[in-house]
């Protein structure tokens, strides 16, 4: 394969649907090798197909990232697999939004859990197989709730300026092993995102909001994220802010 990423083996969380499925995509478009993670199976099976019958390379590692040991078995697999992890991009992910006040507080426990740990799991994994290798690259997908807030996005934004502060340390950290850190936030993308908020008059009060714009693509994203990977080596891209133009 004659990609810009060819030879380079990509991790992508939550592959299964949305933004993570298109960038594994758009990745294995550019010649790498990607490994598939999320917990349904049979959808990460159907897109290894798709990322073969192109001439691709793909393995799919079904896994929990909220589990520590999953997080890290899915990326000792994919260093089993082919050999070397290059890309991690971190992007398994929840939106339970809801107020504050009258929470079900399993929500907050499981975006940290999958949002921030799962994330932070993946990397500290990753992390001795990028250094054997000599360098890499850590993609993490926050959001503009990484960033702002609003009223029901307080447990959400808690978990994705977690994944802000982790990526700013990191970055400081692992800059002189080659290895590179870009955070991702994206505004409202049109994905299953949504189907998972258990407060349902914030459920429909969002759903109206987004019937009213036009929203993102999936692929806007992984097109974000092919381009921060595949710049020159000197090149980290920090950081990448995306709204659709009618969000405000
Ligand atoms: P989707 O719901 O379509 O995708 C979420 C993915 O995460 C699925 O593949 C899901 O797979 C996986 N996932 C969820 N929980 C776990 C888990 N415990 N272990 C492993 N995988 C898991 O939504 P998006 O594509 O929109 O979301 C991707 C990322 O983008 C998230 O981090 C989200 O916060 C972020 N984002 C999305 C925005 C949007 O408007 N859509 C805006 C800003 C950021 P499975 O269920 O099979 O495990």
């Amino acid at each position: 394969h004659a990609g810009s990423l060819a030879g380079k083996v990509a991790v992508v969380t939550g592959a299964s649907s949305g933004i993570g499925e298109a960038t594994a995509l758009a990745l294995a478009a550019q010649g790498a090798g990607v490994v598939l993670v999320a917990r349904r199976e049979d959808r990460l099976q159907a897109l290894a197909g798709q990322v073969r019958s192109a001439g691709g390379r793909a393995e799919v590692v079904a896994a929990d990232i909220a589990h520590e040991d999953q997080a890290r078995l899915a990326v000792e697999r994919a260093a089993a697999a082919f050999g070397r992890v290059d890309i991690l991009v971190n992007n398994a992910g929840l939106m339970l939004l809801g107020p504050v006040t009258g929470a079900d507080t399993t929500d907050w426990r499981r975006m940290i859990e999958v949002n921030l740990l799962g994330l932070m799991y993946a990397t500290h994994a990753a992390l001795p197989h990028m250094r054997a290798g000599g360098g890499g690259h850590i993609v993490n997908i926050s959001s503009v709730s990484g960033r702002g807030a609003s009223p029901t996005s307080a447990g959400y934004s808690a978990s994705k300026w977690g994944v802000g502060g982790f990526s700013e340390g990191l970055r400081q950290e692992v800059r002189l092993d080659r290895i590179r850190v870009t955070v991702i936030e994206p505004g409202v993308v049109a994905t299953e995102l949504t189907d998972h908020i258990t407060h349902q008059e914030t459920r429909a009060a969002y759903e109206g909001r987004i019937a009213q714009m036009t929203p993102l693509e999936s692929g806007d994203i992984a097109a974000a994220v092919v381009y921060a990977v595949t710049q020159p080596e000197r090149v980290n891209v920090n950081e990448i802010l995306i709204r659709p133009l009618d969000q405000g």
